[in-house]
Parts: C-alpha cells; structure tokens; sequence
C-alpha cells in the first residue's frame, strides 16, 4: 500500500512539537515511533495532512525523583524499559508489560507515550476499503457499524488495545501533558474517553510528556499476563494487571487495583472485584468470587474473531491466575511492585 502525501515537521523540544500542533490544526498529528500511526495511515484510517516528528526531543532516562516516585519520559522505547535496571528493580509490572508488546522490533521503536496514545482496534477498521468493502463505517465517517450493525453513528466498539496502559492503572501511575498553556497532571486513568470514536482526552495541542508512578508501600505484590494465541507478535486477547497491599497480619487484602486491557473501548477498572478484595481474608474463594465478578463486570467486546463468551471465561480464568500472582509476591517480597 503506498501512502499518501503529507508535510514532516520534526520538533527540537517538546514545546516547539505543541507550538506546531496549535498552529498546523486538527490536520497535523504526532509521530513518535509511528509503528501504530504509520500502519494507521497506510490503511487511510489516519489521513494527516502533516506529522510531527518527536524524533529531535532529547529523551530523559528513566529516573527516581527524590520522594521516590520514578518518572518516565513519554519518548521512552518499549524496549528501553524492559532494559533500564531501574524499572527492573522498582517497576517489574511495567518492564513485564513493556516486553509483552508486539516483537522486538516494534519495541526498539514503539514509545511508552505512543503506546498509552495508540488508536483502538477493530477488524473492521484496520483494513483498507478499497480491497474489501466500499463504504466505510461511523469511525471512518461512513455510516455503519459492521460487527455491530445496530449502532448508532455516535457509537464505536472498537478495543484499546495497549498492554502497558493496564499495568500503569494498576500501578496508579500519573501523566505529565503538556499544552499550549501550559503544564497540567491527570490520573493516567483519565486519558481514555471510553468511547471508540475518540478514545483519548487529549485536546487537539496536547502532547503527553511523562508517567509519574509514586513508591511501592510494603506487603504489596503485582500480578500480570496477557493472553494470546501464538505468544508473540500479537495484540491481547486479553490482558490482566493487579496490584495488591496485604495488612500487617499478611493474609487480609488492604487494597487492591485490578486493570484490564483488550476488553472494551478504554482499559477497564474492576471496581466490586476490588471492593470483594479489600478488607477480606485472601483465601481461594474469595479469589475465585472476585474473578468472577471482575469478568463479569468487564462485559467484554468480542474482538478480532474472539468471541464474549470466550473473552469472558478467559478473564475469569487468567483474573484469578493474575490475583494469586500478586498475593503470592505481597506474601513473599515485601515492597515490590
Ligand atoms: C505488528 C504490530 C504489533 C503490535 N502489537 C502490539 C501489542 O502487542 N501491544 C500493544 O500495546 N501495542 C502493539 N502495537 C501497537 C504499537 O506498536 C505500540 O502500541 C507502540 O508502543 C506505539 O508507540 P509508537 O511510539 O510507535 O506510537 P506512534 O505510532 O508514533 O503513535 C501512536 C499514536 O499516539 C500519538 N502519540 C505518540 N506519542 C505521543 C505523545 N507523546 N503524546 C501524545 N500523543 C502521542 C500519535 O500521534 C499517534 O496517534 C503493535 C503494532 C504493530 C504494527
Ligand atoms: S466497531 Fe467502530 S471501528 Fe468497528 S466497524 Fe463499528 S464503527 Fe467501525
């Protein structure tokens, strides 16, 4: 497929890649390490008029900030992270996510910022028309819907897909956005719109500069996996992260943050398995109880041929897998994450 035209800008700082945003308009987007944006633009599902290119901003290694906090530049590759012995020592969750996307090359290339920020997904939508059908659907203008043809045009079930987001939610990270006015700091939470449509927050100038993710308490363990079918190359069918304090007595769940990925619109709490967890005793049950509710409560889209009775029964079974994970590291490392 040969791309279309368009103008390339690169940006020396981060606030010349804004001051170009605002200027150049809604046409313009980012280009970071452009593995989601390029292929986007290659299926005419993203038709800038101009990119522009982050690859002249300088980025920060990762770093500890002196309340202990790491702090992560938005430019950082995947692959980097699963490299820094910080993230290893501090963040393992977040280096196990990083190494979970795609292949290794799309790591050495993929940016942790472009990763939070990449378009959702739908089988549907990541093809070219032209070789398979004429009209587009409600996400490229057109106006349907085909998995779901009783949407209506303001409705797009299409999957976020990323598998970092989910462990930086659960590891209650906190973002960095720089505008045209400006700085401002949101809940990493609050970047996704839970609409298909448009899935992020981010105002037209905006561009994501870092992730903040505040010190590990003690008796805290994480919990991870990411199903797929082949194990490698290959976006989620599901991904599971959970992060989870014990009290001092090592066996009762003082709080829990369960994140999941690959399941709807935006990577999803799972507010009552949490709310089963905290202040109970971590024993079988009541893990297989909060599982089952987190699978329940997710309501899955089917997505990429995958059913949502079988999305939902593999939620049930991994949730679990994923929540004696991190009790079994709360028990065991005190203080990890
Ligand atoms: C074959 C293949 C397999 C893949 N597998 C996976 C997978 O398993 N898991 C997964 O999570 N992803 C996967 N991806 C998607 C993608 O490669 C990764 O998510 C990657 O991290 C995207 O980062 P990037 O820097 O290349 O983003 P880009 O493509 O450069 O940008 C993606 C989007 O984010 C915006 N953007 C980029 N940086 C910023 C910023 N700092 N602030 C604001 N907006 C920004 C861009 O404008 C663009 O809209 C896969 C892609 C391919 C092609
Ligand atoms: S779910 Fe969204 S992307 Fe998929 S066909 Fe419907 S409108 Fe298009």
């Amino acid at each position: 497929m040969i791309l279309f035209d368009f103008g390339y800008e690169r940006a020396a700082t981060a606030e010349e890649a804004v001051a170009r945003l605002a200027r150049l308009g809604d046409d313009a987007r980012l280009l970071a390490g452009g593995t989601d944006l390029l292929p986007n633009m290659r299926a005419e599902l993203a038709m800038p008029a101009t990119l522009v290119s982050l690859e002249g901003i300088a980025c920060e290694p990762p770093r500890a900030l002196a309340d202990g906090s790491i702090r992560i530049d938005a430019l950082t590759r995947l692959a980097d992270l699963e490299r820094a012995p910080l993230i290893a020592e501090r963040l393992p969750m977040l280096a196990a996510a990083a190494r979970a996307v795609g292949s290794h090359q799309i790591r050495e290339m993929g940016t942790i910022g472009g990763n939070l920020c990449q378009e959702t997904r739908c089988l549907y939508l990541n093809q070219r028309h032209d070789y398979q059908f004429a009209p587009p659907c409600f996400k490229r203008g057109g106006e349907c819907c085909y998995p779901f043809p009783r949407n209506k045009s303001d409705v797009c079930w299409s999957v976020h897909m990323s598998d970092v987001a989910p462990a930086l939610i659960a590891l209650d990270a906190s973002l960095e956005i720089l505008g045209a006015g400006g700085t401002r700091r949101a809940g990493i939470e609050d970047l996704f719109s839970g609409s298909g449509l448009r899935p992020l927050t981010l105002g037209p100038a905006e561009l994501l500069r870092s992730v903040t993710v505040a010190p590990r308490p003690a008796r805290w363990g994480w919990g991870f996996h990411k199903s797929t079918v082949r194990g490698g190359l290959e976006y989620g069918m599901s991904v599971c992260a959970v992060a989870l304090r014990l009290e001092p007595d090592g066996r009762t769940c003082a709080e829990a943050r369960i994140a999941l990925g690959a399941v709807r619109e935006r990577p999803l709490r799972s507010p009552k398995a949490e709310s089963l967890l905290a202040g109970s005793v971590l024993d079988p049950a009541r893990l297989t109880q909060a599982a089952t509710a987190g699978a329940a409560e997710a309501n899955p889209l089917p997505h990429h041929g995958f059913t949502k009775r079988h999305l939902s029964d593999n939620l049930k079974i991994y949730l679990r897998r994923t929540l004696e994970q991190a009790l079994s590291r709360a028990r065991e490392e005190e203080g990890a994450c």
